[in-house]
């Protein structure tokens, strides 16, 4: 017997007759941030890691810049954080997401489930919610598998500057487009200082 999926189970619970034999909306759609239980919050996120690069942040201005650097906890090639639990006491500075951070800081990526959801905006075919699968999020480009080019701690504080990019920052090509299988997937959304780091915890 093929056992359920987190999808399968998050449908399942969230699914509400209608007396029309249709289901209501899935829990994304149906429900605001705050009305999320922590189940479904934990698996709101899609496990791309973008959050989890270094980002620096302008003395002056107080801009924030993402880098391609990871966190020392960021598993490059899985886009998850190695010590999920734990990641404040070995990182301090690791921003635990809730509906008010979300809301509050400007960096969260644009292909972020929980910015999508608080901008009122339908999550993306490649989001495991949708497709059913964990590995969509790494197929569209999305995840920063492949891209991560060093690790905080393997290069000095100057050198993060020259590490600087904006693709976490945009949304790439395959990340809008709807895969030619449909079995892939149903819907489509329409010397610095080191600063916040992201994570999908409230
Ligand atoms: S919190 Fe958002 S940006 Fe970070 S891994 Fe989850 S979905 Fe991606
Ligand atoms: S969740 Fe926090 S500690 Fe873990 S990899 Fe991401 S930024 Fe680092």
């Amino acid at each position: 017997m093929t056992r359920p999926t987190i999808k399968d189970r998050l449908d399942t619970d969230s699914a509400v007759a209608d007396g029309t034999g249709r289901e209501a909306e899935p829990f994304w759609r149906a429900k605001t941030l705050e009305q999320m239980d922590a189940e479904e919050w934990e698996s709101l996120c899609d496990g791309c890691g973008r959050c989890c690069l270094v980002k620096l942040q302008d003395e002056d201005t107080e801009a924030i810049a993402y880098t391609d650097i990871g966190c020392k906890l960021l598993d490059d090639v899985g886009c998850r954080c190695r010590d999920y639990p734990n990641r404040q006491a070995q990182v301090p500075d690791c921003v635990r997401l809730t509906p008010q951070t979300v809301r509050a800081i400007d960096w969260l990526p644009p292909s972020c489930a929980y910015r999508l959801v608080e901008e009122g905006r339908d999550l993306y075919w490649w989001h495991h919610l949708v497709s059913g699968d964990r590995d969509t999020v790494h197929a569209a480009g999305v995840s920063v598998r492949g891209r991560v080019e060093a690790m905080e701690d393997d290069l000095p504080l100057e050198d993060y500057i020259e590490h600087m990019v904006r693709w976490p920052l945009r949304l790439p090509r395959g990340a809008m487009r709807r895969p030619a299988d449909p079995a892939r997937g149903r819907r489509t959304a329409a010397p610095p200082t080191v600063a916040a780091r992201g994570t999908a915890r409230r």
